[in-house]
């Protein structure tokens, strides 16, 4: 690509953010011949709480990027979620395996994030025309008057350098500073904190799968992540007290598991994160798309992040290969693309956490139909997985096993009518049809190719 108009440092693609969705888009574009820089300020990346839970379309992805190796040992194989439901409904875990229609690898992994993100970066610079300034940052975005941005870089020893390129891509996380310098407003909704330790992972249920709980103080999970480590994390509502709410997440566990965590954070300080959901307004603006959490991001209860930025950086790589490297072409196919994928996952994260939650006798029954579902349904099982795991992106589908949820309500009816709460019963479902509704509208209008997040400078 060859570039007019802009002074100084010139590439073909500007990825701002060396985090994972940065690195994937990277070695994607890599692949059609472009010349990329990615700007990271952290030259040795902190330890920090973030995803580690990888699904396995996510790890197909960074398989076929070349960002993994099958001779790597890196973390531990993920076969699918163990789910403890709470309360009355506390009979056992339910178990909702990968299963088929995974491909060569049906299995997820989970990896320490920092040495996630460390793997990946050192993977990415060996590729041919990719390089990394490490320690710096982005600081500004400048409109070149031709529908683009150029980018301001403070680099390591403090110097200002403007970058021009003909294909920006913001993955600069949650917070995004690419995405505020452009101009592109979001809607914010802070749900909870996170709080987590890693333990040993000797007395860890379902070893192999990723172990969620749920009670009234949130979510909380349990999974290994390799050398015999296991990550917990707990979900600290808004307002609640950490300490309290650890606590009564700890009842859950079962009681070897409880010992080995509570002497873990006898010793040492969890490691602390928010729980977001983030949509901007758009995800491309001129010459700059939003990638990763940039271009928003949802409650972590589907742990589908990763996979989704991974999913990102092929979107865009075919769109630029189909469009001949047309940048706004490919732009528009990218943000209509991505647009239905997120759409789709927020909605689930965002049911999912309201049943879970059930702080409303509807969200109670939403839940209880849900693990009816799961318990006699191995297809519902089936399905609802490749939802959560991003193997299945359509809204339509989401709609249907939505639709198919809401019908255990009749199978719960006696329940209901026994505890004296067929009014809360008829809400409920009331809710459940008008959602339905809403969801397949939804599902119509992305198909029409409505909300494509797309807009000139
Ligand atoms: C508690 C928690 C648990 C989660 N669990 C899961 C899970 O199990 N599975 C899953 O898939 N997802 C999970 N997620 C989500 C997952 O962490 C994110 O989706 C993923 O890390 C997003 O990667 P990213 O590269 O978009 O952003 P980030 O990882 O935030 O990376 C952004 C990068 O941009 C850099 N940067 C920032 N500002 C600038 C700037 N001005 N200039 C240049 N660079 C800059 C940063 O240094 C960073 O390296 C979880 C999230 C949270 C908070």
């Amino acid at each position: 690509m060859h570039e007019g108009g802009v002074s100084g440092e010139h590439v073909d693609v500007l990825v701002i953010g060396g985090g994972i969705a940065g690195v994937a888009a990277a070695a994607a574009l890599s692949q059609l011949g472009l010349e990329i820089l990615i700007i990271e300020p952290a030259s040795a990346h902190g330890r920090r709480l973030a995803g580690e839970l990888i699904h396995p379309p996510g790890i197909e992805g960074l398989y076929q990027l070349g960002l993994l190796s099958e001779t790597a040992s890196l973390g531990a194989k993920v076969h699918g979620f163990a789910v403890f439901p709470f309360g009355k409904e506390a009979s056992g875990p339910v178990v909702l395996p990968y299963g088929e229609g995974h491909g060569r690898r049906p299995f997820g992994i989970a990896i320490e994030h920092s040495a996630l993100k460390r793997h990946l970066l050192e993977r990415v610079l060996e590729f041919s025309g990719v390089k990394a300034w490490l320690g710096a940052r982005v600081t500004g975005l400048e409109e070149t008057g031709d529908r683009r941005f150029a980018a301001l870089v403070r680099d390591e020893n403090g110097g200002i350098r403007r970058v021009g390129a003909r294909l920006i891509l913001g993955a600069d996380g949650p917070m995004s500073q690419a995405r505020k310098l452009a101009g592109i407003t979001h809607a914010t909704q802070r749900y909870s904190g996170m709080m987590g330790v890693e333990v040993d992972d000797r007395h860890l249920p379902n070893q192999g799968y990723g172990n969620i709980f749920l009670n009234p103080a949130g979510v909380s999970y349990a999974y290994a992540i390799g050398g015999g480590r296991a990550r917990v994390m707990f979900e600290v509502l808004k307002g609640a007290d950490a300490e309290d709410s650890i606590r009564t997440h700890l009842k859950s566990f079962p009681e070897d598991f409880r010992r080995d965590v509570e002497r873990e954070l006898s010793v040492g300080k969890p490691l602390a994160a928010a729980n977001y959901c983030i949509v901007p307004e758009l995800s491309v603006k001129g010459n700059l798309a939003l990638v990763g959490d940039a271009r928003g991001c949802c409650h972590p209860l589907t742990a589908s992040g990763i996979t989704a930025a991974v999913k990102d950086a092929f979107v865009l790589r075919d769109a630029l290969r189909e469009a001949e490297l047309d940048v706004p072409a490919a732009l528009k196919r990218y943000a209509r693309i991505c647009g239905q994928l997120q759409l789709t996952r927020r909605t689930l994260a965002e049911e999912l956490r309201e049943a879970f939650l059930a702080e409303t006798p509807e969200a109670l029954l939403l839940s209880q139909c849900i693990f009816s579902y799961w318990r006699s349904s191995p297809l519902g099982r089936q399905r609802s997985m490749a939802l959560l795991s991003t193997l299945d992106s359509s809204h339509l589908s989401l709609a249907v096993q939505y639709a198919l949820v809401a019908l255990q309500a009749f199978r719960l009816l006696p329940h209901w009518f026994k505890n004296d709460a067929m009014s809360a019963w008829r809400k409920g479902v009331f809710k459940f049809l008008t959602k339905s509704i809403a969801f397949q509208r939804a599902a119509i209008s992305e198909r029409l190719g409505h909300g494509a997040f797309i807009s000139d400078l």
